[in-house]
């Protein structure tokens, strides 16, 4: 009898549901995984009544360490080789993880062997937004992952006209798990009401999805992601606005407007201009919020602000 088995796609989901399954001696190909969103989640196998057994048959740490990884990638087939590997490490071979000529094993390795290299392993084809945003939630294409608090991937509704892209995250972002609404978030919120633009009718991104920064004492140091971070990020970015179409697309800084137009972009010279990219029949770049905050002081500030002022005015206008 084959047991359909639901987890919601992380590391630890599976690893509760395989205990349970090992514990009750289910084979792999009696098993049969559907992933669910965190929010639905029924799993027969993880229901608080029924906790999954702790104990039981004790597996290499190496193994641990490749499923950690393997769960990180999209691949839909991982859950089941990850099953069946535990399994035939348990019951038939001990030592399963040294044969290199296995082919699940071979399988299993090019799975976790993925960090570092990019977001596109982890982007899952043909996906919408939502299914997007959790597979970003699980990306480790480069080593930002490492120290930050989480992904914190675009917010918006998936038909809007007009899409925004920032740099990365900051401090606050970063904790709240959302674009745009820490300080920086708070003068574009200022900026857009201003020249009329409802927030909640656009889409806000970053070209990097994870906060990059050093600590100094308490403090977390903004740093600018490097072109390795954003080349290894891009895949989410595309994914983004290949879903959304947007009519408009707006290059929030140096940084996103460097991904979106080229090296050769010096923003304050080509700002607030309109161009056609593959994105978007109207791109067009102005300062990032956080800009208008580094001035020296409240004159700058002021002139600045007035610069995303006028830019923000015009793609009001479109
Ligand atoms: S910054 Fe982008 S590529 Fe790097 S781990 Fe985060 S989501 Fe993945």
């Amino acid at each position: 009898m084959t047991r359909t088995v639901e987890i919601a796609p992380t590391f630890e989901d599976w690893q509760a549901a395989a205990r349970t399954l090992l514990h009750d001696g289910v084979p792999p190909a009696e098993v049969r995984w559907r992933e669910t969103a965190r929010a639905e989640q029924p799993s027969l196998l993880t229901e608080p009544s029924a906790p999954p057994p702790r104990g039981g048959a004790r597996v290499p740490r190496q193994f641990l360490d490749l499923a950690r990884n393997a769960a990180a990638a999209a691949d839909p087939a991982r859950w089941q080789i990850l099953y069946e590997v535990l399994w035939r490490l348990v019951h038939e071979d001990h030592e399963l993880l040294e044969a290199e000529g296995d082919p699940t094993m071979r399988r299993l390795k090019s799975l976790a062997k993925r960090e570092g290299e990019g977001a596109a392993q982890f982007v899952p084809p043909g996906a919408g937004l939502a299914e997007l945003r959790a597979a970003a939630a699980r990306c480790t294409g480069c080593e930002l992952y490492r120290h930050a608090t989480q992904t914190v991937f675009g917010r918006g509704p998936a038909d809007a006209r007009i899409v925004f892209v920032g740099e990365q995250p900051g401090d606050q972002e970063d904790r709240k798990g959302a674009p745009f609404v820490g300080p920086a978030g708070d003068v574009f919120d200022r900026a857009m009401t201003e020249v009329g633009l409802d927030r909640t009718r656009v889409y806000v991104t970053n070209a990097v999805k994870h906060f990059k920064f050093v600590e100094k004492g308490k403090r977390r140091i903004h740093q600018t992601p490097g072109m390795s971070e954003l080349t290894a990020c891009r895949p989410w970015l595309e994914a983004e606005l290949a879903l959304i179409k947007p009519g408009v697309l707006v290059c929030l800084g140096a940084t996103a407007a460097h991904a979106v137009f080229g090296a050769d972009f010096r923003l304050m010279k080509d700002r607030g201009r309109f161009a056609p990219t593959r994105w978007a029949d109207k791109t067009i770049a102005t300062l990032h919020p956080s800009a208008v905050l580094r001035g020296e002081d409240e004159t700058q500030q002021a002139r600045l602000y007035g610069i995303l002022l006028e830019d923000l005015r015009l793609i009001a206008g479109v």
